[in-house]
């Protein structure tokens, strides 16, 4: 897969597809292209599935409104499948299970109750897909999707992060929560050494999580 963009927006037409959005939030809309063959993404979509529900156990209790209203999803009526994300048997379910991963990742950033998102393929190219996710903070929620598609990559690829996931997560809530942007504060209210905390923060950085000396590329 490759991340194409990421930009901010309102996307009204986004009311009309799932009506769970709430009509005034924010959102952040982010193309994806799929790279391989489709028979790719079927084969290891059931490793990719488990292997995020034991990263993410929460996704279990997401509500998952994918499919239920009309909109370009190809030719699928999906709405008689009762997993915890729809699944179709498609490439779009790689691609939606990014999106469930951002929102997951957001949520426990953020604190956020309540977010939606929604996977739309496009007719042409049909190897494109644009993932909606609804947001307080923008930026947040590219960070959280950077990072979701990361993890979700590295796993579809069998390569191994040299980072933990949990770790990251735990310092990007930190900066939120208290707004401190210190090594020395960081380090000391996560109780880490300054080695893992500047390690993390390269990967914040990296991942896009807004930190105030980063100018967000236009
Ligand atoms: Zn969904
Ligand atoms: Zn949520």
């Amino acid at each position: 897969m490759e991340l194409i963009k990421i930009v901010p927006g309102n996307f009204a037409e986004l009311n009309k597809l799932n009506g769970n959005f709430k009509k005034d939030t924010q959102r952040i809309r982010a193309t994806i292209d799929t790279t391989e063959e489709k028979d790719f993404y079927i084969g290891k979509f059931p490793d990719l599935l488990f292997g995020m529900l034991k990263l993410f156990p929460n996704i279990r209790h997401h509500h998952c409104h994918q499919g239920e209203h009309k909109y370009p999803n190809r030719d699928f009526d999906i709405r008689h499948l009762g997993a915890p994300i729809k699944i179709v048997g498609d490439v779009i379910d790689t691609v939606h299970l990014v999106e469930h991963i951002s929102l997951e990742i957001q949520c426990q950033v953020d604190d956020l109750d309540e977010c939606s998102g929604l996977t739309c393929n496009y007719w042409e190219p049909e190897n494109r897909f644009d993932v909606f996710i609804e947001c307080n903070k923008p930026a947040i929620a590219t960070f959280s999707c950077n990072f979701a598609f990361q993890l979700c990559t590295s796993m579809l690829n069998g390569t191994k992060n040299d980072f933990h996931i949990d770790e990251v997560i735990k310092m990007a809530r930190a900066i939120e929560k208290s707004g401190e942007y210190s090594l020395h504060v960081l380090a000391r209210l996560l109780k880490w050494s300054k080695k893992k905390t500047m390690g993390n923060l390269k990967l914040l950085e990296q991942f896009n999580f807004p930190l105030p000396w980063m100018r967000t590329a236009a």
